[in-house]
């Protein structure tokens, strides 16, 4: 007897199914926990937990590719990184990426060591690592793959601020939870149970996703094989793949959080003389500073708003170093940084906002 169209669909995705390699996936650390002094809650908590982990928009972020001792990546692997940074960055993003030679000072320190699977640090929480001799990322198998390639693009998307998208709380997943702990726990990844909470059965917090209601093409979004989803009810009997590479919800993210820059001088910021930063959440304000003298100085932020603040020298060829940052969301004190300044050379103050509470609530003031 013939069977049925809806039968002969579900033998094909039980096929595909069957068929599908056992792949393994990003397994993220454990995220420093969020430490506040106060009560923090409403839209200013919706607001840290939006802005929080982006980087300062404009940030040139650097990176290092491990080529030498036990977290050496191949040639290959380290050339599909860099191929993943210019996938991101092809998007006309206001951030930029630049390799360097060695990992002292790197924001990003990229290893490929096999068996210690892929995983990335999330967003600005790459600054709280500052040892040169660790990693900040690692890929724990071969990214000249598809496979390998989309993980190369989910990596750089966790170091960019982005959540696993099967985490959404809005996709409304109905996991079939004791399928994915055996799934999972099994290899190729071999996860404890923990590790499969904190990758896919916990849910994030509405408002750490980025926004979309379900993106299941997101390049942040692993493949599932049938079973492991209960709701929505077709993952029972097919699996779910993502379509690989960027999707457009992923570029629509990016775009929207690192917008390109207008090109403008920064107004200058003299010394003693407070100026207002006048931006909403997620705009950042620069502000250049040349001081005459040399010596140790401190620049601070005041008012209500919850910021980031940032330090860079300006290298005559206009390459921007980073020297130090602070962030005070969910704290009552203020963000400041002192440092040593050197007469004759041209630094940057840069102020992201994370919540304010009202227009015209921060300035910033260096002496
Ligand atoms: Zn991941």
């Amino acid at each position: 007897m013939a069977k049925s169209p809806k039968a002969r669909a579900a033998v094909a995705s039980q096929v595909a199914a069957a068929g599908m390699p056992p792949l393994q996936f990003c397994a993220l650390p454990p995220a420093p926990p969020k430490v506040f002094d106060e009560v923090v809650t409403g839209d200013r908590l919706a607001s840290i937990n939006l802005f929080g982990r982006l980087w300062a928009n404009g940030t040139e972020i650097t990176y290092y590719l491990f080529d030498k001792g036990s977290f050496a990546g191949s040639p290959a692997d380290r050339q599909a990184t860099e191929d993943a940074f210019a996938a991101w960055k092809s998007h006309g993003i206001g951030l930029t990426f630049k390799q360097v030679a060695t990992p002292k000072g790197a924001m990003l320190r990229i290893g490929y060591l096999a068996g210690d699977g892929s995983w990335s640090f999330v967003g600005n929480d790459n600054l709280l690592s500052k040892s040169a001799g660790e990693r900040t990322m690692n890929f724990g198998w071969s990214l000249t793959t598809p496979h390998g390639r989309d993980t190369a693009l989910h990596e750089i998307g966790h170091a960019l601020g982005l959540s696993h998208e099967h985490q959404n709380p809005n996709a409304g997943i109905v996991w079939n939870e004791p399928n994915v702990r055996q799934y999972f726990a099994g290899p190729p990844n071999n996860w404890t149970q923990s590790q499969i909470e904190h990758n896919i059965l916990t849910k994030l917090d509405a408002r750490d996703a980025a926004g979309s209601s379900w993106d299941q093409n997101s390049v942040m979004h692993y493949q599932f094989p049938a079973g492991r989803i209960s709701r929505p009810e077709r993952y029972l009997t097919r699996p779910l793949i993502p379509a690989g590479g960027l999707s457009r919800l992923d570029i629509k993210w990016v775009k929207q959080s690192y917008p390109p820059l207008k090109s403008s001088a920064p107004p200058s910021l003299s010394r003693f003389q407070s100026e207002l930063v006048a931006a909403a959440a997620g705009d950042v304000s620069q502000f250049e500073v040349r001081p005459t003298e040399t010596g140790k100085f401190t620049v601070r932020l005041f008012g209500d708003s919850d910021a980031t603040l940032l330090l860079y020298e300006v290298a005559p060829n206009g390459d921007q170093r980073y020297i130090a940052g602070a962030s005070d969301a969910g704290n009552k004190a203020n963000s400041e940084i002192t440092e040593r300044l050197e007469a004759g050379k041209t630094y940057l103050v840069k102020v992201m906002v994370i919540y304010a509470p009202a227009p015209k609530a921060l300035s910033v003031m260096y002496w």
